[in-house]
């Protein structure tokens, strides 16, 4: 197969192997995410997961309309939400008055997205991974949640009318799933995917709960007769600290994917490109998803266009070595289609 053909057979949608571009359920960095969503659209993920925000759902279109234009790459959109408190929906805050004058900044050391300054943590830019929270010698940074509530889950459903969606769930949270699961329906919006993202969030907690609590998020969602994707959450928000990161959800895969309901089996918390060196060969799951990992090898390419004020695929040569970079990422998935 020669390359042209294989980027047309990598960009096709609902492969046995697919990736999701993850830009995060609290991430309003709208010009990243535009090209975040044009590079990895280019080299051809399956679906982009954003925020459940009108301008962050325009910034992914946008992204998306490039690279079908120049590619004919087309992924679909799909939204986060969340039944309840979860991690993956809250921002960092703190005062930066309070800040001794010579603290060495530890939190702006360690922010991944140069979200934190001398005038505190700028809340486009903070995508909630809390990192910065351990770091205070002082304890003055706080969290706080960025959920979207369900009173306003039916108004912003219509306005974006996603072609998918992901609920953040936990373990025993299942009444609260249940609203969730109604509002949903109530669209009557044609999803071609709902996809649960749940994970195990206590130490204490069993992966074989994870599976049973599953099966009876399966027995709610079923009548949705909606095509559904287990997405087992690892290690939230980690892909970019260490290769090893992906471990804990090939580890919950090998532990419980053979007793999920039905439905398509992905990865996603911590995962990056050596999560596939940690998977058996012959025993790949349906999907991974890349979140902080792929945003954390394009960060050089879109400071150097954000210092200019302009979008990367304002520079052609930029944006192809940011595509290339995204299809080392996504390879050993796709290239599994030609196995
Ligand atoms: S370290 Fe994480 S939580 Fe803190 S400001 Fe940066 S992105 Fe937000
Ligand atoms: S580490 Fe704490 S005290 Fe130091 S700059 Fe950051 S928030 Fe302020």
């Amino acid at each position: 197969m020669n390359s042209e053909t294989e980027l047309l057979e990598t960009n096709k949608r609902g492969a046995d192997k697919w990736v999701k571009l993850i830009c995060g359920a609290s991430n309003e960095d709208i010009v990243a995410i535009e090209d975040l969503c044009a590079i990895y659209s280019a080299a051809g993920v399956d679906y982009i997961d954003v925020a459940a925000d009108q301008s962050i759902v325009k910034a992914a279109r946008n992204g998306i309309k490039w690279a079908k234009e120049i590619f004919g790459a087309s992924p679909g959109l799909m939204i986060s939400i969340s039944d309840g408190k979860d991690i993956h929906f809250r921002k960092a805050t703190f005062d930066p008055l309070k800040c001794p004058h010579n603290c060495p900044r530890p939190c702006e050391k360690i922010c991944p997205t140069s979200a934190i300054d001398f005038s505190g943590i700028k809340k486009n830019k903070c995508y909630g991974c809390g990192r910065c929270i351990s770091s205070c010698p002082l304890n003055l940074i706080s969290e706080y949640e960025y959920n979207l509530s369900q009173n306003d889950l039916p108004k912003i459903l219509q306005t974006i009318n996603p072609d998918a969606v992901e609920i953040h769930t936990e373990i025993n949270r299942i009444d609260s799933f249940i609203n969730v699961a109604n509002i949903l329906k109530t669209s009557e919006i044609k999803f071609e995917k709902i996809s649960v993202s749940c994970g195990l969030n206590q130490s204490q907690q069993d992966p074989k709960d994870l599976s049973k609590a599953l099966w009876n998020i399966y027995e709610i969602l079923v009548e949705h007769n909606v095509p559904l994707i287990w997405q087992l959450d690892g290690r939230p928000m980690s892909g970019d600290l260490a290769p090893t990161t992906g471990k804990d959800t090939v580890k919950l895969w090998e532990n419980i994917g053979s007793d999920l309901p039905p439905g398509l089996i992905q990865l996603a918390g911590g995962t990056n490109g050596k999560t596939h060196e940690f998977l058996k060969k012959d025993n790949f799951p349906d999907g991974i998803a890349f979140g902080s990992s792929a945003r954390q090898i394009m960060k050089p390419l879109l400071e150097y266009a954000n210092n200019n004020n302009k979008k990367l695929h304002e520079y052609p040569e930029k944006m192809a070595l940011a595509i290339k970079k995204a299809k080392i990422l996504l390879k050993p998935w796709k290239i599994r289609k030609f196995d």
